[in-house]
């Protein structure tokens, strides 16, 4: 089955709306060569406060879809109250996005998320109408003590613990490796497909080949111009959710421009 590829930039908490809006502009003006067909779908995620100095690019055919959507970093699953410094889904879409990014890794260590917060805000973003995109990943002790495999199948699982099938076929799942995040070292690409194969025989199990086969399991963990070739070349592997190559509008145009050289209509 053939899934449209997904190139996510995660922008953490980097660039004031000025800088937001110049790398959004570059990241823009390479598009407008190419369809929407032609592109993987594209998702920028800023901080809150620039959410505003990007948009979600609809192709200019008015028929094949939207070139680059908008996604935040973090939502609650509460629609509104008395949560200090938190963020509705309604809120995300008031604001234009279309995905969430929900239990990254830095969330998880920072800022104590847990499997259960992670599987309410899923939930919440699918109730809302917008997207999750559902990090997972183990750390290098984890790996090395030969339990990657155990612990991100029960991070998946909690994640998607009574959600639908049709719900989960529509959602988006990133692993990344935490000791890969950042670090400038590359989880071996056969390893990574390894890896999101085995996340694809666990959404199986929970929810069923259609939604295994629909849904779209990224890789993400210093993900370079140089890397995407290869990763995009296996079969398991969706795309990407960059974090470092992604704050600057060349890396992350000539991520995109590789991406559609392996896997897209170009
Ligand atoms: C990330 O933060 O999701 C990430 C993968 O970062 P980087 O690409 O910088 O490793």
């Amino acid at each position: 089955m053939s899934r449209k590829p997904i190139i996510a930039g995660n922008w953490k908490m980097n660039l004031l709306k000025s800088e937001a809006k110049s790398v959004f502009e570059g990241i823009k003006d390479f598009v407008k060569d190419y369809s929407a067909t032609e592109l993987p779908t594209i998702v920028i995620a800023p901080v809150f406060t620039s959410i505003s100095s990007v948009e979600s690019v609809k192709c200019d055919c008015g028929c094949c879809g939207t070139k680059i959507a908008v996604a935040g970093q973090n939502c609650h699953w509460e629609s509104s109250g008395a949560y200090t410094g938190e963020i509705s889904v309604e809120m995300l879409k008031d604001a234009g996005c279309d995905y969430v990014i929900i239990g990254h890794s830095e969330r998880r260590q920072y800022f104590s998320e847990t499997d259960e917060m992670i599987n309410k805000k899923a939930k919440a973003i699918l109730a809302g109408g917008l997207i999750p995109i559902i990090c997972c990943g183990e750390t290098l002790e984890q790996r090395e003590s030969g339990i990657t495999d155990s612990w991100i199948s029960g991070q998946i699982k909690a994640a998607l613990q009574g959600i639908s099938a049709e719900d989960i076929a529509k959602s988006v799942i990133a692993y990344e490796p935490i000791w890969a995040i950042g670090t400038g070292k590359t989880c071996d690409a056969d390893e990574a497909n390894r890896v999101i194969a085995m996340i694809r025989s666990v959404v199986k199990e929970v929810a069923g080949s259609d939604a295994a086969d629909s849904i779209r399991i990224l890789y993400g963990g210093s993900v370079k111009p140089s890397t995407i070739e290869e990763q995009m070349s296996k079969s398991d592997i969706d795309g990407a959710l960059v974090g470092g190559a992604s704050l600057k509008a060349e890396s992350f145009n000539e991520i995109i421009a590789n991406t559609m050289k392996v896997a897209c209509g170009v």
